[in-house]
């Protein structure tokens, strides 16, 4: 199956349902009462009570895209739903996002300093102010960001914390996400390559331990470190319960032996390159390899 990027008239049409007041609102509404349906007399009210020959021309262009109707019922399609979902998530308004100064993220990889997180332009990165490393650099919608600050009262610091553990978990999840092989940018699926060999730029610390990964449908190519690819196999979190590391405790980027495995090392089998990763915790060690697609060929405890 190939898979057509949408004609700027193409988009500009689908978004064009949504210029209108009126149409706004009957998303909203449909949101707020989903995944119940809601009738078309209880709609119309819920939107203010617009004429009834209005409401119904403007019910009519939101089918099918945005809305379905089920047995004289109203509720919202998947894309309407994908639609409320960015809109509330402050991707889409153009507006200056939430920012965060310069907030401590705990240890570094290289140095015995403290990293510091900065928010800022819907980009969280992670550095150390000592010796320059750059420990995460990764995307983060500002509703994740806005979310994390529960109670505006609460202390400086306990928001500070807040802040850094979403964004660490919304690392992970976006590692994971992609590990599965789901794009995080559209859910099309994504194929997976080592960079170690290619002219890409190198996100990892040692340029072997990069992966690239291609979605199939939107063309996106995010990259990752493979000890974050890998954070989620059995092995590995296996590894990490036996040495007594609580992966929920850490921030991502603090996981220095499994983000920046000890030692790796290419191999070949017949025409497939392999790369062999050692990750080290404490007494216990894990080799795993891994072929060119970054998929998990062998694990094994040493
Ligand atoms: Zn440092
Ligand atoms: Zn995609």
């Amino acid at each position: 199956m190939a898979f057509e990027t949408p004609s700027p008239s193409e988009l500009a049409d689908v978004f064009g349902l949504l210029a209108n007041d009126l149409r706004v609102a009957v998303v909203r509404e449909l949101w707020l009462a989903f995944p119940d349906p809601l009738s078309f007399s209880a709609l119309r009210e819920r939107v203010g009570g617009p004429d009834s020959g209005t409401f119904n021309y403007h019910l009519n262009e939101l089918q099918p895209a945005f809305v379905e109707s089920v047995e004289d019922r109203y509720t919202l399609t998947y894309a309407g739903r994908q639609v409320v979902g960015v809109a509330v998530s402050g991707r889409l308004d153009g507006r200056d996002g939430p920012t965060v100064d310069a907030t401590p993220a705990g240890e570094c990889l290289s140095c015995p300093a403290t990293t510091e997180l900065r928010y800022e332009a819907g980009v969280a990165t992670v550095a150390c102010p000592e010796c320059g490393l750059l420990a995460a650099e990764t995307a983060v919608p500002p509703a994740v960001i806005q979310s994390a600050e529960r109670d505006p009262a609460e202390r400086e610091s306990s928001r500070r914390e807040s802040v850094v553990r979403v964004v660490s978990d919304h690392l992970r999840r976006t590692a994971e996400r992609l590990a599965r092989g789901f794009c995080t940018h559209c859910d099309g699926r994504v194929d997976a390559t080592l960079v170690g060999d290619t002219d890409d730029e190198a996100v990892a610390h040692r340029r072997e331990l990069g992966v690239r990964f291609d979605c199939r449908v939107c063309g996106a190519e995010p990259r990752l470190n493979v000890g974050a690819v890998l954070l989620a196999d059995p092995a590995v979190v296996s590894l990490l319960t036996d040495a007594g590391v609580d992966l929920r405790e850490r921030y991502a980027w603090e996981l220095a032996p499994l983000l920046d495995p000890e030692s790796a090392r290419t191999t070949n089998e017949g025409d497939e390159s392999r790369l062999r990763v050692t990750f080290a915790v404490d007494d216990e060690r894990l080799v795993v390899t891994v072929d060119d697609t970054a998929s998990v060929v062998e694990t094994e405890r040493v």
